[in-house]
């Protein structure tokens, strides 16, 4: 099969420059991309022939051995035809400046264009102790961390192995062809940049400790055991690349009122038996301050008082828990002599007797609601 001329292919004028030849390939590369033709054979050798093209037209040396030699005197092996997908996608770098992801965005991702690995940094992990008012709020914290930080004064320069590709090639003869295969760098870990130049004291990842103040906002909601992540606030990576995250380990210090079930607040309130009886109004403790409630006359032991919305929200909702009084009637365990004789005088009263109705339920009624 005679192979078509190189500046046909591209379609180009033998005297074209630099800036023409890569403006023409990446109108034919992007027409026969194969994400755009996919399954389509010819579009694919169209794509190979045009990169081949490109490759060796872009090259100053190579294109001006062309020009005197065309195809067939090879000298470079042009009449080859091997080309990798692989190198292929690697030229969009330069073709599409940057890392190659404007040609990605182009065809709404996937594909190949210039997958670069970005090597990144390694986590930072701290714990953070909150209040229950603090989580019921939501709260901003100026939290100190020691990161690892690139230190000053050194310098970078391109990997000698991969040339700044990140990437490494491997061939291996098989019994279809040549099969290649690609790896991030093992030297650089796929940044494609590792240390020129660093100042004493300085080891050889580049990097030193820093400590740093961050200011984290706390959403209202959080709980005991979360993990809250801040994108590119750990260590940097080592010799280039982004930095890791900040992960956030949520500790809930106990209040000593109230206990946490949920989005709910449970309060357990002692009254004594003359406040059950004669009622009352009484205040407990809540998230947003104090809170005053009323006893009715009459209030069993055991009953469970419901104030609305002053619980927790929802950290993933607008949803806004309860906070729940547990009613314990208290009985005196001392009496002097004269509260004896008045208790004794009442004893036999019949408003005295227990005689619960239907809607006082006992233990084991609450129970069996409690687990339904
Ligand atoms: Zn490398």
């Amino acid at each position: 099969m005679a192979k078509r001329d190189y500046y046909e292919i591209l379609g180009v004028a033998k005297n074209a420059t630099a800036d023409e030849i890569k403006k023409a390939y990446r109108k034919v590369a992007i027409q026969y991309h194969p994400d755009k033709n996919p399954g389509n054979k010819e579009a694919e050798e169209k794509f190979k022939e045009a990169a081949e093209a490109y490759e060796v037209l872009s090259n100053q040396d190579k294109r001006a051995q062309y020009d005197r030699f065309g195809h067939s005197k090879s000298g470079g092996g042009f009449g080859g035809g091997s080309v990798n997908m692989d190198d292929i996608f690697s030229q969009f770098g330069d073709i599409f400046g940057g890392g190659g992801s404007p040609f990605d965005s182009f065809f709404g991702g996937g594909g190949g264009g210039g997958r670069q690995r970005q090597r990144k940094g390694s986590n930072l992990r701290i714990k953070l102790k909150l209040t229950l008012d603090e989580i019921a709020n939501g709260v901003e914290k100026k939290i100190k961390v020691n990161r690892l930080v690139r230190a000053e004064g050194v310098t970078f320069k391109t990997c000698p192995t991969c040339q700044g590709t990140g990437q490494v090639r491997k061939v291996v003869n098989t019994m279809l062809g040549q099969m290649v295969s690609t790896s991030a760098c093992n030297t650089c870990g796929g940044a494609g940049q590792i240390i020129d130049k660093r100042p004493p004291g300085v080891d050889s990842s580049g990097l030193t400790t820093k400590e740093e103040i961050i200011s984290v906002k706390i959403p209202a909601g959080v709980a005991d055991g979360m993990q809250l992540s801040m994108s590119g606030k750990g260590n940097d990576a080592p010799g280039g690349g982004i930095p890791g995250d900040l992960l956030i380990l949520i500790e809930e210090t106990e209040d000593k009122n109230l206990k946490r079930d949920g989005n709910n607040l449970i309060y357990d309130l002692h009254i004594s038996f003359i406040d059950a009886a004669l009622g009352t109004q009484i205040e407990v403790p809540s998230v947003g301050g104090k809170v005053r409630i009323k006893i009715e006359p009459g209030t069993q032991s055991g009953k469970v008082l419901r104030l609305k919305g002053k619980g927790l929200r929802d950290v993933n909702g607008y949803e806004i828990g309860d906070q729940l009084i547990y009613v314990n009637v208290w009985t005196p365990k001392k009496l002097t002599a004269d509260e004896k004789i008045k208790l004794e005088s009442l004893r036999d009263s019949i408003n005295f007797q227990p005689h619960p109705d239907a809607s006082e339920k006992g233990f084991f009624e609450r129970m069996k609601e409690f687990f339904n």
